[in-house]
Parts: structure tokens; C-alpha cells; sequence
């Protein structure tokens, strides 16, 4: 059952609109569940700009889409659609959910988006992140400093040199249910093929997309997701590898 009260996540994905994690990254949150792993999602607002569908109904769609992903924890931070800011206040807000998940994971946005509200939702989310460790930072109470030890950036549908890619293959459908999930967003009718020019239907594109990034990795369905720094390895030659 998911729940919006604090607990002990592994990996806390945090996103501006409801949907955009079962879009972007949805596969991988769904493998990361089936390995046991306690996964939660921060929506920083409620979508009520999105021009189909009320707040309520994304709200009864964002907690069935929850329970198709396994997920534990759902939260909406209710901060302004289209008009999310990036300032210390929202800052705390987020970083008051970090210590309240303690997640080894963050999963933010990629750092290049055409609407400001995903951008603002990366750089919030990375503040947070630093914010929430610091020992001396005050926030009401909200438990231990805390600060996660890896941040990725899903950059699925980006047109960029993506850093590594996951399998989702086994992951797939239950991702495309949860997406479906959003029957205001999504439902077949023609205005909703709108969403992606040029009329094409979101579950075609979010499959052949996968089907692509699954292309360079040789497996069947992937999601992509990029990382700032280098990564130190100790012996090369036992580097994960798939080769094609
Ligand atoms: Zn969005």
C-alpha cells in the first residue's frame, strides 16, 4: 500500500507533474521493486495547468499508477504548476522529505528540459540533497541529517549522450499499465495523441524509445539515464558489459 508517511526508502524519485516518473524512469523504479528495493516518488505539483483533467482525477490516477509501480511512498509537494520556483523555501520543503525517506537513491529529472518545471524540479531536487545532510541545518524536527549517496538523472527521451541504460525488458508492460494509469492524460482519443507531435500515440513512442536505448545494449526494452561525474573503477576488465 502506499503511503505519504515518512519512512526508510532506498530510492526516492522526484519529478514536477505526476506521470513524468512512470514516463521517464518507471521501468527502472518497477526493477528496482522487484529486487526487493523500497522505492517512493516526490511529485512537486498537483498538474492542475495540464490542459486535460482535473487535480482530483490525476490525483485517484497518480495513486493507482503507484500501487501498478509497487511503490511505498507517494508524496505531492502542491507547489504551483508551471510556476514551480527554485528558492530556498522549496528547497527545505524537499529536503525535509529526504530525511523524512532517507533514500540511498535520488532519481532526479535530466539537466537539460524544455519546460522549466522539470529544470526547476533537477536543481531543486540536487539542493535538497545537499541541504538535507547538513548536520547543523534545523528543519521542525524532521529526523536525521541525511544525504544520498547517489544521484542519477533520467534523461530517457533526451536527445543526449546517455551514460549507462537499463534493462527494463522484464519491466515493460506493468510500466506502459502505469502510465495508462493517467486516463485523463492518455486516452486514445485524438486530442490526447497530441501530447507528442506528430500524433503519436505515448505508448508507441515510450516503446520505441525503450526498444532504441534496448538496441544499443543488446536487450530488448532500456531506460537511459546520465550521471555528472567520473566513475572510479579498481579492474576494468570485470566492468559490467553486454555485448551486441
Ligand atoms: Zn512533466
Amino acid at each position: 500500500m502506499v503511503s505519504s508517511d515518512p519512512m526508510k526508502l532506498d530510492v526516492l524519485a522526484i519529478a514536477a507533474h505526476r506521470d513524468d516518473v512512470e514516463i521517464t524512469c518507471g521501468g527502472t523504479i518497477l526493477k528496482l521493486v522487484d529486487m526487493g528495493k523500497k522505492a517512493g516518488v516526490l511529485d512537486l505539483t498537483l498538474g492542475e495547468m495540464g490542459t486535460k483533467g482535473s487535480a482530483v482525477d490525476r490525483t485517484n490516477e497518480a495513486e493507482e499508477a503507484a500501487e501498478i509501480m509497487g511503490l511505498l511512498f507517494r508524496r505531492n509537494l502542491e507547489l504551483p504548476d508551471s510556476a514551480v520556483e527554485v528558492n530556498r523555501e522549496n528547497k527545505l520543503k524537499i529536503a525535509r522529505i529526504i530525511r523524512d525517506t532517507q533514500p540511498e537513491l535520488v532519481i532526479l529529472p535530466f539537466w537539460l528540459q524544455r519546460h522549466p518545471d522539470h529544470l526547476y524540479a533537477m536543481q531543486l531536487g540536487y539542493d535538497a540533497c545537499y541541504l538535507a545532510g547538513l548536520k547543523k541545518l534545523e528543519l521542525d524536527g524532521h529526523s536525521e541529517p541525511h544525504r544520498p549517496r547517489k544521484i542519477i538523472y533520467s534523461s530517457s527521451f533526451r536527445d543526449v549522450r546517455h551514460s549507462f541504460y537499463v534493462d527494463i525488458t522484464g519491466q515493460m508492460d506493468r510500466k506502459l499499465k502505469a502510465v495508462a494509469a493517467y486516463k485523463s492524460q492518455f486516452d486514445g482519443t485524438p486530442r490526447s495523441r497530441e501530447i507528442f507531435k506528430p500524433g503519436v500515440d505515448i505508448f508507441s513512442y515510450m516503446s520505441i524509445t525503450a526498444m532504441h536505448y534496448g538496441h544499443q545494449v543488446g536487450v530488448k526494452y532500456a531506460e537511459a539515464f546520465s550521471i555528472r561525474e567520473n566513475i572510479l573503477i579498481d579492474d576494468p576488465s570485470s566492468m559490467p558489459v553486454r555485448s551486441i
